[in-house]
């Protein structure tokens, strides 16, 4: 067992008991299992809150829960959509079922301060939900003593680096599936998880200002990618990890200390 992890999952429970009896932040990923075209592999959105929720852990003594790997359905217009094979969504009941179970075990356990960090768009107001729905019943059992924060990792890349990072413009966190925010910080965390060679050259996808059901498979450019990621690099990885990582240090700090 490597020593001194941050993820509860390669903790034995023993470690993990006593760590929670100093009443550290206990960070929850929240993913998806979701396509992120051609090339990059389907584990992108979970696999990165991972690390994202470890780095700030690391930095305020606080650990990492094991992940939620699925997420909510992939909206045509911010992942390309759920028709996509290679996209296994759960429906917002289940999300939400999920979430709350989560909070109730961990406050079980003894967790007070818990930090849901969502990384796949769609999850939000489902994990909100799971929350408050959990707060209400801790309450009702006498438990009024939880803190709970949600936040998605991309809210706290500053414009400043929003500006450097795309000096050709900015086309909006849903544009940005499998685009060169995700594919940057994967050739950080995990470059054999990435083949650059297989990235598809095209403009943004131009999506309507409105869905439609059943999905039109025509609206979703066949990559699967909402936006080309060719500029991406480990370095640009590098600096989105140390920006959103020093702010999200500081809203954690500020809620909770
Ligand atoms: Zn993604």
């Amino acid at each position: 067992m490597p020593a001194n992890t941050v993820f509860m999952e390669e903790m034995d429970a023993f470690t993990y008991r006593s760590i929670l009896d100093r009443n550290p932040i206990v960070f929850v990923p929240v993913g998806a299992f979701e396509q992120h075209g051609p090339h990059m592999a389907m584990c992108v959105d979970a696999a990165l809150t991972k690390q994202m929720a470890a780095a700030v852990a690391e930095r305020v003594n606080g650990i990492v829960a094991a992940p939620i790997i699925y997420g909510y359905k992939s909206q045509q217009r911010s992942g390309g959509g759920f028709h996509l094979s290679g996209t296994t969504s759960l429906s917002a009941a289940t999300l939400i079922g999920i979430v709350k179970e989560i909070v109730l075990n961990l406050a079980e356990d003894g967790a007070r301060r818990i930090v849901f960090m969502n990384g796949h768009y769609e999850n939000y107001q489902f994990v909100f939900e799971g929350v408050d729905l959990a707060l209400h019943d801790l309450k009702l059992s006498g438990t009024d003593d939880v803190k709970i924060m949600l936040m998605s990792y991309w809210d706290f890349v500053d414009d400043e680096t929003i500006d450097r990072l795309y000096p050709e413009g900015f086309t909006g966190w849903d544009l940005e599936h499998a685009g060169v925010m995700e594919t940057s910080l994967m050739l950080l965390f995990y470059p054999d998880l990435v083949n650059m060679d297989k990235v598809v050259i095209e403009p943004p996808a131009t999506m309507p200002k409105y869905d439609i059901l059943p999905i039109n498979p025509d609206y979703t450019p066949a990559s699967g990618c909402l936006s080309c990621a060719a500029a991406a690099s480990a370095e640009k990885g590098r600096i989105l990890r140390d920006v959103a990582t020093e702010h999200m240090v500081g809203a954690v700090l500020d809620e909770f200390e």
